[in-house]
């Protein structure tokens, strides 16, 4: 077993009533003064310019948790959850910590989804309320009731001057170990689950970043005001974690609704950018972009990248054109609640294809996948993790939770990885079915799923390919039904018009059979063998 060392970080007994909204805030309020609450700006959009300061802020969580407790027609209780389908807004974090405050459970999720994926999500959830834009709403279920975040309701729900913070305090007290929140994964293996985060996992997941910041601040010689700037989607984990992290620390944060390269190097430009988390394939844009030069962008110090793997090579041209920055890397899962490893200090930053030592209270083992036996430094085997930020599992999938977690607290990540002997962790490959597109999960069994309702498709398989701008693309092997002549665009326009745009199909090769293990699993090291050794086969 590997055991992180990093010094352990004491967490709040595990029987003291605590709600994320409560420790969160308590983080924050106990390393400033209320001058600095009112005179420190806690939220900008990017696109109109609108900021927030933290007073403000706490003014609007505890409104919006008043006034969704006093609406007798939603009766909302302790243990419900709601559905937040939001473009990233100033409102966002609000109605997070809000509903946190309560002990409902967050559910967001990609905006970008189409109807028939939003309908899985909710089954999986099942939510008694909802969160939309105008946007975003006709996307809903039309019988979950819908709380529109730009309407002028909602806007007086911020507001309430006459607001009772007893009304909340009275109600029953969330546990450590409430679900917090249920984020969406495919995991290891098939289509899109829900993994229940419980409060518990991301107090500890925040306390060890907490008490790392406390060891930077000894040492921060320039007192400037650290501005993050979100170009992450607030619904997936990295970014909502994030955001968490950036709250309790009192740092200012700039929300971009939508991504844009340009004005993404504007506002680090305006705003004095000094942090962005960050995905590889940003990382690969400020390398090969032109646009940077017409940018100041010399606040910015720190990109902490993850999400996805990041190239030695893409990593040290970054060095040499932002010298005044650094990266660091940190390696994650949904199912951690995030950053179970990460770079801390310049030493571990120069350790190219690294992502870093485990995080505070975090242990590994590294298991040979044939035979489970755990291996020393420097061999190459699954990783699995154990430590209070692990889910306690997947919201109404017995089964695959059991596949995921052993009955001694291990989760299997499908990540083949290996510890050199000074604890830094390396990434090497994917067992796992998973694809990664610019960061985010495309589950090759859900496209697979969508390719078989096609009449003119008797079977298919869906792998990663190689892509430098986005990390990986999915390509699709097809077995086309005999007499059909279906071709690679009418492939890639089936799929297209039934999921979120990320998850296209971008590559496709038709084949006589899909090679299959005798149980019936595709064998998909092998198609992606073949991928790679006849890089014309379209
Ligand atoms: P998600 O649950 O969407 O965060 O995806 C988790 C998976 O993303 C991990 O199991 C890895 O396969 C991959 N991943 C996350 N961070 C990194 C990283 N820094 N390097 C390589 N792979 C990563």
């Amino acid at each position: 077993i590997f055991h992180s060392l990093r010094p352990k970080v004491p967490l709040p007994p595990p029987s003291q009533p605590l709600s994320l909204t409560s420790f969160t805030l308590s983080l924050l309020t106990t390393s400033t003064t209320t001058k600095d609450l009112d005179s420190t700006t806690v939220l900008i959009d990017s696109t109109t310019g609108n900021r927030v300061s933290y007073s403000l802020f706490l003014h609007q969580i505890h409104s919006l948790a008043f006034s969704l407790k006093s609406i007798p027609s939603l009766s909302l209780s302790k243990g419900q959850t709601a559905f937040i389908l939001c473009p990233a807004s100033l409102h966002v974090p609000v109605v997070y910590l809000a509903l946190l405050s309560l002990g409902i459970t967050i559910s967001p999720a990609n905006p970008l989804s189409s109807d028939s994926e939003i309908a899985h999500q909710v089954r999986l959830s099942q939510p008694v309320i909802a969160f939309a834009s105008t946007s975003t709403a006709k996307k809903l279920p039309g019988n979950l009731p819908t709380i529109i975040v730009d309407s002028p309701q909602f806007l007086s729900m911020l507001d309430r001057n006459d607001r009772d913070d007893n009304v909340v305090s009275r109600v029953e007290e969330v546990s450590q170990s409430d679900p917090a929140a249920i984020l969406y994964s495919s995991g290891t293996t098939g289509r899109v689950k829900g993994v229940l985060l419980t409060h518990r996992n991301l107090i500890a997941l925040l306390a060890g970043f907490y008490a790392l910041r406390l060891e930077e601040k000894k040492n921060e010689e320039e007192d400037i005001q650290p501005v993050s700037l979100f170009s992450l989607p607030l619904f997936h984990v990295f970014g909502f974690f994030m955001l968490l992290r950036a709250i309790s620390m009192g740092e200012t944060l700039v929300l971009m609704e939508r991504f844009d390269f340009q004005a993404m190097l504007r506002a680090v430009e305006k705003y004095r950018v000094t942090y962005m988390p960050v995905s590889p394939p940003l990382v690969v844009a400020l390398t090969k972009s032109e646009l940077v030069e017409k940018y100041d962008l010399s606040s910015l110090r720190l990109l902490g990248c993850g999400g996805a793997p990041l190239g030695k090579e893409t990593a040290e041209k970054f060095n040499a054109k932002f010298p005044n920055a650094e990266i660091v890397q940190g390696y994650g899962l949904t199912e951690t609640g995030g950053g179970a490893s990460r770079m801390i200090d310049p030493d571990e930053s120069k350790r190219y294809n690294s992502v870093g030592r485990l995080s505070e209270n975090m242990e590994a083992k590294i298991v040979d996948p044939e035979t489970g036996e755990a291996l020393p430094p420097g061999q190459r085997g699954e990783l699995w993790l154990r430590g209070p930020t692990v889910m306690p599992g997947y919201v109404g999938d017995d089964k695959a939770t059991a596949e995921t977690l052993t009955s001694d607290g291990w989760l299997k990540t499908g990540d083949l990885c290996y510890f050199d002997s000074d604890g830094m962790l390396y990434i090497v490959d994917r067992l796992k079915e998973l694809i990664k597109y610019k960061a985010y999960q495309v589950p090759p069994a859900e496209l697979e799923h969508i390719l078989l309702t096609n009449p003119n498709i008797a079977d298919a398989a869906v792998v990663p390919y190689p892509d430098e701008e986005a990390g990986q693309i999915p390509m699709a092997y097809i077995v086309r039904k005999p007499g059909s002549s279906l071709t690679e665009a009418q492939v890639i326009d089936f799929v297209a018009k039934q999921v979120a745009p990320y998850k296209k199909i971008r590559r496709v090769a038709f084949i006589n059979s899909i090679p299959k293990s005798p149980a019936g699993k595709i064998l998909r090291r092998e198609l992606i063998s073949l991928a790679l050794s006849s890089p014309s086969s379209k």
